[in-house]
């Protein structure tokens, strides 16, 4: 039988039309969680499941322990400190005998009228340590009698929420009444399935009414990994479809300059001008975009390479392709910084070649902007590098035949689609370089319509930085390694962790630790500079330049040191409470010293009882400065959705799907997409009806995915 296409009804009704749900409740689940009906609110999956048969034991908890879920009585509850200080501090004992602190800094007053003291309550967040005890910042609390009465299932569904939404009885216990609400009066014809028959029973997938169902209410841990792998493959199998269809339409109809000609400017460039022998990878990946160049199809190329792999080299030879074959190029970076650092180094590379580079910023203004501008539609400018004012309507090349941006991730996908309508009668080519290691499943997919090359390879002689652990009681150790870097005339960073929704307790930490500094690095013979995320733009801009001028020889940050800080005399990097970080994080800020020609250390901090997954994090890091090793070992230790780059890009919001987790899901569903469209491309064929549908309905609704064209 052919499926029918999915109704349109009762899914397309508004939430208003729910029992209990008035115009104002409507309104705020609209503005808080962008769900607007009942399938909206059907296709909010729960993001994880309460199994209310475990239990952590208080007095067993480590300090790194991650996500705890506790049963205690609530002992004590006071409101503490004052105006932005002001925070709301309990403390729940179990049976153990241990207690545990729990802490918020927002909705104080309410939550102390609601929260009652001497009544047991399940409660689960994210421990840490904060002055020697463990604490919960903003726990989810339920009162444990609640779960109890309410059902019978073992696994309650958590749903996302906001303080809002709970004020108005619309927490994850409301959001469970609703679901079952819709569920009860849905039948399978509401919800036919969009897979064909015989893929379903190939890879024994259950259908998607049952997995919808199951998702929300399920019965045991083995319907609920039915159901997940049910939706995670479809939800990567229509993403692959539509990248899939994205691309073959682009290179069907999106024509391309070809740059045929490797000529006299990229020759002489290579004979006379190139400072160094280029890598194999350096190689391997210019023929790669020599390729892509030739072919007359727009190229979109995704360039990673790790932080100081020599990307730029690569760069400025495609551009001199492009030049090569009578085009301008340009050269785009996310921060003034950075997009002068480059058109420094590219100057300096070309010399005497008459090739004519130019800057760009928000910061060249007046006569100069409009000469560089007609300069610019003239083609008097060959090279054009500066920041995003380059994608601005007023500028306005004479015939842009390359784009380069530096750092993806900074970039959306927005952005690029500004660029492509920059040059008439075809776009220009795309490079897009990124020091952000992604492990290739996941690129394939966070980057959707890009091709990737890979540098995995750096340059010949480089001092590798020295990383070692210390545990928290050798720390005046490591004062005393930083007091001999800085005898020596170096600098030193030292890096505190700062996880948003506990960004008070951070600061109260930074501190602390401020006064503590003082202390063991007296003035005047040291001076020292802050810098975290509350501050003003311009204060941090003015403590970060004193360090960069020397005026300071200690940087104490809390958050993850700016992309473009290049300061080559910082020979030392102390990372406090290093088990608070992620691996790439970690990466990425250790790639802040080893940037001048001295050796350079990296000393990671921490407790001294460890997770399991804490010491592989931390070996992992002791053993290897490769960043592709360890965005791999990333991909395996880390939790859900957690990879840098992807997260920060916000360019997929994925419902069910976790790119860092389900890469061998994506590999078939690949694969399937791949067969399907290539025996039927539009997706025309009976048993595909239902596919198309959802695919359109799909694309509309999911957030971020729209601008995938
Ligand atoms: P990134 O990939 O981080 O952008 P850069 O392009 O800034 O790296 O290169 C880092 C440094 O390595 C630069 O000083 C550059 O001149 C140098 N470099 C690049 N390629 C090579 C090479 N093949 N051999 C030696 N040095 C190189
Ligand atoms: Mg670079």
């Amino acid at each position: 039988m052919v499926p029918s296409a999915p109704k349109a009804g009762l899914l397309d009704r508004g939430i208003a039309s729910l029992p209990g749900i008035g115009p104002a409740k409507a309104e705020l689940l609209g503005k808080e969680l962008m769900i607007f009906s009942l399938g909206d609110l059907l296709y909010s999956y729960p993001f994880r499941y309460v199994d209310r048969t475990k239990f952590h034991r208080i007095i067993d908890i480590l300090p790194d322990q991650g996500n705890v879920q506790v049963k205690g009585k609530l002992v004590n509850l006071i409101v503490k400190g004052e105006h932005r200080k002001k925070r709301l501090v309990g403390r729940l004992r179990d049976d153990s005998g241990a207690a545990l602190e729990l802490v918020w800094f927002r909705g104080v007053n309410y939550l102390d009228r609601t929260f009652k003291i001497g009544e047991e309550y399940v409660c689960y967040g994210t421990v840490q340590e904060f002055n020697g005890r463990l604490s919960i910042a903003h726990p989810e609390m339920e009162l444990a009698s609640a779960g109890q009465s309410e059902s019978v299932a073992t696994f309650e569904p958590v749903y996302a929420s906001t303080e809002k939404l709970n004020k108005r009885g619309l927490d994850t216990r409301g959001r469970r009444k609703l679901i079952r609400g819709i569920l009860d009066r849905l039948s399978e014809s509401d919800l036919p399935d969009m897979l064909p028959d015989n893929l379903r029973k190939e890879l024994h997938l259950i259908s998607h009414y049952r997995a919808v169902r199951a998702i929300h209410l399920p019965a045991n841990q083995a319907e609920l990994d039915a159901a997940r792998r049910r939706l995670k493959f479809e939800e990567l199998f229509l993403l692959q479809l539509r990248l899939i269809q994205l691309k073959v339409n682009r290179e069907a109809n999106v024509a391309g300059y070809v740059f045929g000609e490797i000529g006299d400017t990229f020759n002489r460039f290579y004979r006379d001008h190139l400072p160094f022998e280029l890598t194999g990878a350096q190689k391997r990946v210019l023929r790669e975009i020599r390729q892509d160049l030739g072919r007359g199809i727009q190229m979109n190329r995704l360039l990673q390479g790790d932080v100081g792999s020599g990307k730029t080299m690569v760069g400025l030879m495609s551009m001199l392709m492009a030049l090569d074959n009578g085009f301008q190029a340009c050269l785009m970076a996310p921060t003034e910084i950075l997009a002068y650092q480059h058109y420094e180094s590219i100057q300096e590379y070309l010399g005497e070649m008459g090739i004519t580079v130019a800057f760009l910023s928000g910061n060249v203004k007046g006569k100069s902007r409009k000469a560089l501008l007609e300069r610019l539609a003239q083609g008097e400018i060959d090279i054009l590098i500066g920041t995003h004012a380059l994608i601005e309507p007023p500028v306005v090349f004479k015939n842009l035949g390359l784009a380069i941006i530096d750092e993806q991730h900074r970039f959306g996908v927005k952005q690029r689609a500004k660029l492509w309508k920059k040059n008439r009668p075809y776009p220009p080519h795309v490079l897009v370089m990124t020091a952000t290691p992604i492990p290739r499943t996941l690129a394939m997919t966070a980057y959707g319509d890009l091709d990737v090359s890979v540098i995995d390879e750096l340059p010949p002689g480089r001092t590798p930085i020295q990383t070692v652990h210390f545990t928290e009681h050798r720390r005046e150790r490591v004062f005393g390694r930083i007091r001999e870097e800085i005898a020596k005339g170096r600098q030193a960073y030292i890096v505190y962790p700062l996880i948003e929704e506990n960004e008070k307790l951070d600061l109260l930490a930074l501190e602390a630790a401020y006064d503590e500094m003082l202390h063991k690095f007296p003035r005047p013979e040291y001076q020292i500079s802050v810098v975290h995320g509350k501050m003003k733009p311009e204060d941090k801009d003015y403590e970060m330049a004193r360090f960069k001028n020397g005026e300071t020889q200690l940087m104490m940050a809390t958050t993850v040191i700016e992309v473009g800080v290049n300061v080559p005399n910082a020979t030392i990097m102390v990372i406090v409470h290093t088990e608070r970080f992620g691996l790439s994080q970690l990466h990425q800020l250790r790639g802040r010293v080893g940037r001048g020609a001295a050796e350079s250390y990296c000393i990671l901090l921490s407790s001294v009882k460890l997770s399991k997954e804490s010491r592989q994090r931390i070996n992992t890091m002791v053993d290897t400065t490769d960043g592709f090793k360890i965005a791999e070992a990333d991909l395996k230790l880390r939790g859900p959705g957690m990879i840098d780059g992807t997260q920060q890009s916000g360019v997929l919001q994925m419902r069910i799907a976790d790119l860092a987790q389900d890469g061998r899901i994506l590999t078939v569903a690949r694969d399937r997409a791949k067969d399907i469209l290539q025996r039927d491309p539009a997706l025309q064929f009976p048993e595909h009806a239902v596919l198309g549908k959802y695919l359109d309905i799909h694309f509309r609704t999911v957030k971020g995915w729209s601008l995938i064209s």
